[in-house]
């Protein structure tokens, strides 16, 4: 197994896991203005369940789609709500990609992260516009391929993407939700950011502090 790849996977799952725990506040607040109030709380448990399986497989040798794959179902488990079980289908398809043995490129990790986005449409049904999580993913998945089939080594692409990825949360204050708790309460949520959309944003913000050379 390519241990060295385990580790920054271990180490992102770190950064990931305080950045909820500093905004979980925050995020609940977001989520009760037309859900129910619960992101903070769901990914806290999810992400601290996701990094302590992680742990254990790291410390058992595992390479980084396996590590990944672990952090996946215990984030699903743990989590329960709608997020967790998309945070599973997230962490699941990266691992995929990123595989035990290789050294991953730029390029691989790119692929992951578009395989990601098509697995969270593929189960949450959300398309772009509909005030979801997706609307970070897509725009996120799309930037950091461009930025990695420019040639830009992975740092700059993740930090290219994460600046897409903050832009496209704020825009989904102007959005209406169509899926998930919050569309019955629809022009309530409107001049306030979908909550999983803007965890996400800030997740793959700190998590660029992981690549940074
Ligand atoms: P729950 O809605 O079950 O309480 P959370 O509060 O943890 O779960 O997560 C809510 C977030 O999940 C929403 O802000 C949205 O980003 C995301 N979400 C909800 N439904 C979907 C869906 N069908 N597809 C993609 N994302 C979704
Ligand atoms: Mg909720
Ligand atoms: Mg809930």
């Amino acid at each position: 197994a390519s241990r060295e790849a385990a580790r920054t996977v271990l180490a992102a799952l770190r950064v990931l896991t305080d950045t909820v725990d500093t905004h979980a506040d925050e995020l609940g607040r977001i989520d009760a203005v037309a859900g129910d109030g619960d992101h903070g709380i769901g990914m806290r448990r999810g992400s601290t369940g996701a990094y302590e399986a992680a742990v254990r497989a790291e410390a058992l040798g595992a390479g980084a789609e396996t590590l990944l794959h672990r952090a996946a179902d215990a984030w699903a488990d743990r989590a329960g709500g709608t997020s967790g079980a998309l945070w599973g289908v997230i962490l699941r398809a990266v691992g995929s990609a990123l595989g035990d043995t290789e050294r991953p490129t730029a390029a691989v990790v790119a692929a992951g992260v578009r395989e990601a986005s098509a697995g969270v449409m593929r189960l949450g049904k959300a398309e772009v516009g509909d005030k979801t999580m997706v609307d970070v993913l897509v725009p996120f998945a799309e930037a950091l391929t461009a930025a990695t089939d420019a040639g830009q080594p992975l740092p700059a692409a993740w930090g290219t993407a994460a600046d897409a990825a903050s832009e496209a949360a704020e825009a989904t204050a102007g959005l209406l939700p169509r899926m998930g708790r919050a569309r019955p309460h629809a022009e309530k949520s409107l001049g306030t950011p979908d909550a999983g959309a803007h965890s996400l944003a800030l997740i793959v913000r700190a998590v660029h502090g992981v690549f940074a050379p």
